[in-house]
This record gives structure tokens, C-alpha cells and sequence, in this order.
């Protein structure tokens, strides 16, 4: 038993006073490279990381769905047929329940949509995936839900339609504008493989990261900048970037390419051509990073996440300085390569680094912090890990 699954058990015997039915979990992710893609219909390359929040779920002998969790303090109960009243959420706006319990509860919702029923369930969670850290706590708990909902309910839906649930619960339930690439992670994660996806068309690839067997580590640096998806940057980034695509006449920034950009730098303001350059040249290092990982291993990489923090920091402008910080110092340190990974504005950044190195690269960044005056970074390793599945 891990330290989730033993709290969202507990959690689930205090609220109800009975056993669940089972356990199911879904992992949070990192992002390897192809931020902001994803909603552009362009391409990303995430993976899952060993990170977990696990839902206990059991069913009730009444129509209603009951959601707890370790992070708040009460328990939302609602019957299931008012969730049909209660979303969708307008995007900005405040959803009708707590804004945590709109994710588990907006997953039902979203099911029902696409067509499944069943009884009432109580439903605890528990988690050890950073929240607001860009690790994705968000599809991470939007996994968890819908792969039990699923089961239970028999709703019989794939990983991709289970993904597109998660992405509609926190579009229109959350109200949180964000793309398919999380929850695509989040479900389809392997062991010890980053998956490439084209978020046009949701085909996905799995590409061998191969990190361990070179000898080499990925840390994770999570600054504790607290993100916010549902507010600010992050829908601006989306506006500029419909925007762009407008302005060259194409219905997303998928279909510009990079020889396109001297044209696009005639016809629109500078703010909006950098965005749009974010994008074209993100989604050209997406592709090459998945033909060198293929070819040549993870060493190679490097050069390909210090150009896509690069991008982020100066054209996209959705770094902070605590990410530069950590960037910076892990380069310094010796590492191979270094982005921030995520929306942007917090949240974590990602250094490739030998495996000897992962003492003195953290020492290296934690004084970085000290020296900056600010407030101390989570540092830990990950492995691409598996995707959502029933735990017990
Ligand atoms: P991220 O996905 O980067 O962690 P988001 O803002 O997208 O950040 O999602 C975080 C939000 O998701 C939290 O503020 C909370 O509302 C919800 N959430 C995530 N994990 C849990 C959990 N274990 N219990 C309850 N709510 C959670
Ligand atoms: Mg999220």
C-alpha cells in the first residue's frame, strides 16, 4: 500500500462507515517538450510520473455522488441527477460547488454526456502528486475519477474517450481553458516511455526515454509558485495564439510552419508574432526531439530543452523567475538540458542530469534559491511511470 492509497481508504471508512468497492489511480506528468501546443492542435511529448491520487470509491443504494478528499475539509454530496443543472461553468467563472469537488464531480457529469448511468457512489481521494505544481494534480484526479466511474458504471469507454471526460470536466465544470495533453498522459502513461502525441488527431506513439539505462536522471524542480489555470496568463496565451492563427488564415498554429514566420512577422504585431513563433518552432522541437531520442538516446536531447525554456522565457513570456532561477543553476551544475514544464507562471521545471549528479545539481539549485532570497524548491527524480488504472 502506498501513502495515498492508505489515506484515501482511511479517508473513505471515516466518511462512510463501510468498505469501497476498489481503488483506482492515475498519475500526474511531467512534460518532456511542447508547451502550449496541445490547444494549438500541435504536438507534445509527456510522460506519466510514479506520482499518484487515488480514488476509493464504493457504491451507494441511492442516486447521489458524494466526493472527498484529503485536500478539503468537507465532504459534496449532490444527486446525480443535478449535475445537469450544476455545469457546465462558465469559462472565468466560479463553478456552482467548491472548485476542488468540480473535478471528480464534473467527471460524472461528463460521463453522463457521454452516455454512461449508473447508482450513487461516495468517492475519497487522496493524493502524492504536488498540487498547482504544473504536475497535473488536475488530470491526476480527473483520471483516478472517471477510470473508476467507468468500471463501475460499465460505461465501457477506451483511454482516449476516458481522457477527452477529464479534459471536458475541466473545461466547461472547472471552467479551466486548458488542452487534451494532461489527461493524455495521464491515461495512457508506460513505464519507462514519454508518449507522443499529435493533439489533432489524438494519435499517440509511445518513444523510449531510455534516461535510466544511459545513466542519466530527470529532476524535477518545483519552485512552489503556485499556478492558476482557470485565471490570467494562460487564457491570454490561448487568445493571442487564435489571434495569430486568424491572422494567417489557418484554423489553429498547427498548420504554420517555421518557414512561414518571416510572413507572419510582416502581418501582426509583435506581442502576437511571438507568441505564434512559441508555437511553430515549439512544435518543430516536439518532432525533433522524438527522432533523436529514437536515434540517438536521451543524451542528445539537451540542446532541444534549453532552446524550448528559451522560447517560454522570451517569446512566450509564461516563465517567473524562481523557473529561470532553477534553469539556470541546474545548467550551471552541469546538466545536460533544463526547461520549465507545465502552463507556465510556477509550477516546476525539468533538468536532465547524470545520475551522479543529482546531489551536487540540487545543492546547486537550493543555493541558487537561498541566494535569490527565495523560498526553498521541492527537488525529487522521476521515471516515466504507468498510466490510470484500478489499483485493488
Ligand atoms: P496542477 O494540475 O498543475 O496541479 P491545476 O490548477 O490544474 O494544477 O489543478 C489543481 C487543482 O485541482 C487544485 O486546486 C484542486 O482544485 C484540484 N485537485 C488536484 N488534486 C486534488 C486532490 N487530491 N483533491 C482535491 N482536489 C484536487
Ligand atoms: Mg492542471
Amino acid at each position: 500500500m502506498t501513502a495515498a492509497q492508505d489515506s484515501a481508504r482511511a479517508l473513505f471508512s471515516a466518511l462512510t462507515g463501510y468498505e469501497p468497492d476498489g481503488l483506482w489511480s492515475a498519475p500526474g506528468r511531467v512534460n518532456l517538450i511542447g508547451e502550449h501546443t496541445d490547444y494549438n492542435e500541435g504536438f507534445v511529448l509527456p510522460f506519466a510520473i510514479p506520482h499518484r491520487t487515488v480514488a476509493a470509491v464504493g457504491t451507494r443504494d441511492d442516486g447521489r455522488i458524494r466526493v472527498a478528499s484529503t485536500f478539503a475539509d468537507d465532504a459534496v454530496e449532490v444527486g446525480l441527477d443535478e449535475l445537469v443543472s450544476l455545469f457546465p461553468t462558465r469559462t472565468g467563472s466560479q463553478p456552482a460547488v467548491p472548485e476542488w469537488a468540480a473535478y471528480p464531480l464534473g467527471v460524472a457529469w461528463a460521463l453522463q454526456l457521454a452516455g454512461a448511468s449508473g447508482h450513487g457512489v461516495d468517492i475519497a481521494i487522496a493524493s502524492d502528486v504536488p498540487v498547482g505544481a504544473g504536475l497535473s494534480s488536475s488530470a491526476a484526479i480527473e483520471g483516478a475519477t472517471a477510470s473508476a466511474l467507468n468500471d463501475l458504471w460499465d460505461a465501457g469507454l477506451d483511454r482516449v474517450a476516458l481522457a477527452r471526460v477529464g479534459r471536458r470536466a475541466e473545461n466547461e465544470a472547472v471552467g479551466a481553458p486548458t488542452g487534451i495533453m494532461d489527461q493524455m498522459a495521464s491515461m495512457l502513461g508506460e513505464p519507462d516511455e514519454a508518449i507522443f502525441l499529435d493533439c489533432r488527431s489524438l494519435e499517440a506513439q509511445t518513444v523510449p526515454v531510455g534516461a535510466a539505462a544511459s545513466g542519466l536522471a530527470i529532476l524535477v524542480m518545483d519552485t512552489r509558485v503556485k499556478h492558476a489555470h482557470s485565471t490570467g496568463g494562460y487564457g491570454e496565451r490561448r487568445a493571442s495564439c487564435e489571434k495569430g492563427a486568424a491572422v494567417m488564415g489557418v484554423s489553429s498554429l498547427r498548420d504554420v510552419s517555421v518557414a512561414d514566420l518571416p510572413r507572419a512577422e510582416e502581418l501582426m504585431d509583435d506581442v502576437t508574432f511571438r507568441r505564434v513563433r512559441h508555437i511553430v518552432t515549439e512544435n518543430q522541437r516536439v518532432l525533433d526531439t522524438v527522432r533523436v531520442l529514437r536515434e540517438q538516446g536521451a543524451r542528445a536531447i539537451g540542446e532541444l530543452l534549453i532552446a524550448s525554456h528559451a522560447s517560454m522565457r522570451d517569446d512566450f513570456e509564461i516563465s517567473v523567475p524562481e523557473l529561470d532561477t532553477a534553469v539556470e543553476a541546474a545548467l550551471a551544475a552541469g546538466a545536460i538540458g533544463a526547461r520549465m514544464t507545465g502552463g507556465g507562471f510556477g509550477g516546476a521545471a525539468i533538468a536532465l542530469i547524470e545520475q551522479s549528479a543529482v546531489d551536487a545539481v540540487s545543492a546547486a539549485v537550493e543555493d541558487a534559491f537561498a541566494q535569490a532570497g527565495f523560498g526553498a524548491p521541492h527537488l525529487f527524480t522521476v521515471v516515466p511511470a504507468a498510466g490510470a488504472h484500478r489499483d485493488a
